[in-house]
């Protein structure tokens, strides 16, 4: 690529880009950070300053940053074919990676249909759901139009997975878009919505999730929910029995199971998915950002044979998922998964990862004892810490003074990159980083 001068380019980015969940009247006030290059766990700007990746880039890097055996997978795939459609074909890298995506994933889920977000993997599971019950032939099953989503919840920003979100900031303005769905209260134990605390929680969350059921079955396709922690929310974690609690009511109540594992999955929980932590098997599973390790897009959305059979039919019978996009199943984006999943076997990651957790929860309990931090939240690679004005009345900082804003600003002068999600500070360290660089991130956040 051409050499370009770092204020060329801030001023094109300016003049130009349009960036996503940014507000550009204030970009234009700001020296934009313009990445050049990756190594390991380290970001690097044009200038050569060097960055501490304590978001794992936005959630997806797994095995670090020029992952020499990832690169090569998708050169070696490039040489061979960089794009054919999956609409009337087949190509080699996807049907191998459905299988291998078949074999890790819980039992039960036997097909795998391609997208290339987050977002898309959810709205791809609405619709087969929503679509499931309508073709399951008994009349009783085609009121079933309607989702049960969770307060603060975060599924993605095209139109269906939007209308699940439970954070007001997205959704409001397009409310007029949204279809309707069915608010169950979110597990967020530390302003818990029913008035209880971490002690004497008796996870009354799940026994309104079962009146709501008991109530409204017969017009529910699907629960959707983050299995384990509503991430975007604030890395709320859910207490444990949660997600085997509203699994259990879903089967109770004949009701789909929609687990978006699109934040939790390939390892962030310590588990390769998070259902893994309760032996929950969703009806549905939505998978995207570590799927490739953080190299390319792509996503999964993944079903039982149950699911399945009922879109089997003669050409006539219009039975048929009318559903995918021009890049579904990229050859070159599941060379890549395919490659950062060996590397998860190779190196076995998961295994190694349990004394990094260990090591990252109990550094953690230190920003308790800190003036403004009234919570801090993690399960294995993932933290939230949320701050406060007022730690007793648990008062957030008034907006103007965007607190959240200045500490990751801060951060970044002292070589590190974080992200706030609203009054939380998320770290989110890649997964190969070492102890060494764990403690870095804990030092530099704390400091
Ligand atoms: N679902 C969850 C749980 C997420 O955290 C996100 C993104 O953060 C999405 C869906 C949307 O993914 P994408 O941004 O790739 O569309």
């Amino acid at each position: 690529m051409d050499y370009y001068k770092p204020e060329q380019l801030e001023q094109w980015d300016k003049q130009y880009v349009w960036h996503p969940f940014t507000q550009m009247r204030q970009w234009q006030k700001e020296k934009p950070l313009i990445i050049a290059k990756g190594e390991g766990s380290y970001l690097y700007d044009l200038e050569g300053n060097k960055y501490l990746d304590g978001i794992s880039s936005l959630w997806v890097t797994v095995h670090g940053h020029r992952k020499k055996e990832i690169n090569r997978a998708i050169i070696e795939q490039l040489d061979q074919l960089a794009h054919s459609t999956l609409l009337g074909q087949a190509n080699i890298p996807s049907t191998l990676l459905a299988r291998k995506l078949v074999e890790i994933t819980p039992e039960g889920l036997n097909k795998v249909f391609y997208s290339e977000s987050g977002s898309t993997a959810v709205e791809i599971g609405l619709k087969i759901a929503y679509q499931y019950w309508q073709q399951r032939g008994e009349e009783k099953y085609k009121t079933k139009r309607k989702f049960v989503s969770l307060a603060n919840a975060y599924h993605g920003d095209t139109i269906g997975s939007v209308s699940v979100g439970g954070i007001n900031l997205f959704h409001k303005i397009f409310a007029g878009l949204l279809f309707e769905t069915v608010n169950a209260p979110s597990p967020y134990c530390y302003r818990c919505p029913l008035h209880l605390n971490r002690e004497s929680c008796t996870m009354d969350c799940v026994r309104e999730m079962e009146s709501l059921l008991a109530d409204h079955h017969h017009e529910i396709a699907g629960v959707v929910i983050e299995p384990l922690v509503q991430g975007a929310a604030g890395m709320l974690v859910a207490p444990e029995g949660y997600l085997a609690g509203v699994r259990e009511l879903c089967t109770r109540f004949d009701v789909l199971l929609i687990a978006d594992e699109v934040a939790v999955g390939f390892g962030r929980t310590g588990k390769m998915f998070a259902c893994a932590h309760e032996n929950v098997k969703p009806d549905i599973m939505c998978l995207a950002k570590g799927i490739t390790g953080g190299y390319l897009p792509l996503a999964a959305t993944m079903v039982t044979d149950e699911i399945y059979q009922a879109f089997l039919g003669e050409i006539d019978e219009c039975r048929t998922f009318y559903h995918g996009h021009t890049y579904t199943g990229n050859p070159v984006a599941c060379a890549a998964a395919l490659a950062n999943l060996e590397l998860f076997a190779r190196d076995q990651l998961i295994a190694g990862l349990q004394e990094k957790i260990a090591f990252f929860s109990a550094d953690l309990k230190r920003f308790m004892e800190l003036q403004h931090v009234g919570d801090v939240r993690q399960k294995g690679l993932m933290a939230g810490i949320e701050i406060v004005g007022n730690k007793a009345a648990k008062e957030p900082f008034a907006i103007k003074y965007n607190i959240p804003h200045r500490i990751v600003l801060e951060a970044r002068k002292n070589g590190l990159i974080i992200r706030p999600l609203d009054n939380v500070i998320v770290l989110m360290p890649i997964l190969s980083m070492s102890l060494a660089e764990l403690k870095r991130l804990l030092d530099i956040t704390y400091a």
